[in-house]
């Protein structure tokens, strides 16, 4: 099996396009949240996410659960915790999104979500709490040790990379990369190890590296007892100056066009 995993998409259609392009055929889509916020093509964006998993030759639909910004645009939180940038770009989304996206914004699950028939789940911040941020190894310790799942995707905190434990010893594992072109870093599962996997952000990578980042999730039965796993780290160029533009063109916070070439 071989799972798109992708997250905090936030609106950029022309990151998301060249994530789909770049990305290796896959049998599902699991989507960590945060599909709209900060971007100017929110209703073309959820419109893309929901036609990825009718593609599955497998016949399982993509799995979803809602972001922390899925909420605030959509009203089902309201947005005072925001910044006011955040803030402005919420309100602006709610304003374009079509009736029919905001109702299906809202009924998106609450994270975590665990996968039938696999030892996985998805949440969009922990797989504790959907709206904790996970960014060192003091916040993954809790969820790393006692999330039901052994291997647990999240999103929220916009960095690429990944919490593990073998009981023993922790780690934070985060890809190397050398260029600016497509680039791609593999991490072998061990099988007696726990793990928290985030993909990077689609939309609004914060790594300082502007590039689009999404992961490959694959599980191969080796034999009875052998589940082979592993995760690919991917980064992706993509056409940012037409997301700035756009981003400006809808008068949102100048901030937020400025920060996708920091990648911050
Ligand atoms: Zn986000």
């Amino acid at each position: 099996m071989r799972i798109l995993i992708l997250s905090d998409i936030h609106a950029n259609l022309e990151a998301l396009n060249a994530v789909l392009e770049a990305a290796p055929a896959h049998d599902q889509v699991w989507n960590l949240g945060d599909i709209v916020g900060y971007g100017a093509n929110p209703n073309e964006v959820i419109d893309l996410s929901r036609s990825l998993g009718s593609i599955s030759a497998c016949g399982i639909r993509s799995v979803f659960v809602r972001g922390n910004h899925d909420k605030a645009c959509s009203g089902v939180d309201g947005f005072e915790s925001f910044n006011p940038i955040a803030a402005h770009a919420a309100a602006w989304t709610h304003s374009v999104l079509t009736p029919e996206h905001l109702e299906w914004l809202r009924q998106l699950p609450a994270g975590p979500i665990t996968i039938e028939n696999s030892q996985a789940s998805c949440a969009h911040g922990s797989p504790l709490d959907e709206d904790q941020y996970l960014v060192d190894l003091n916040d993954a310790h809790l969820p790393l040790a006692s999330a039901p799942a052994r291997i647990n995707f999240f999103g929220h905190t916009h960095v690429q990379g990944a919490f593990a434990t073998n009981g023993e010893d922790w780690f934070h594992i985060v890809p190397e990369y050398g260029g600016d072109g497509p680039e791609e870093y593999e991490l072998p599962l061990r099988e007696n190890a726990r793990y928290l996997i985030n993909p990077g952000s689609v939309g609004q990578p914060r790594d300082r590296d502007w590039r689009a980042a999404f992961a490959l999730y694959e599980t191969e039965q080796i034999d009875a007892n052998i589940l082979a796993q592993r995760v690919t780290f991917y980064r992706v160029p993509y056409d940012i100056e037409q997301t700035q533009q756009k981003i400006r063109d809808a008068n949102l916070p100048d901030r937020l066009a400025t920060r996708l070439a920091e990648g911050r």
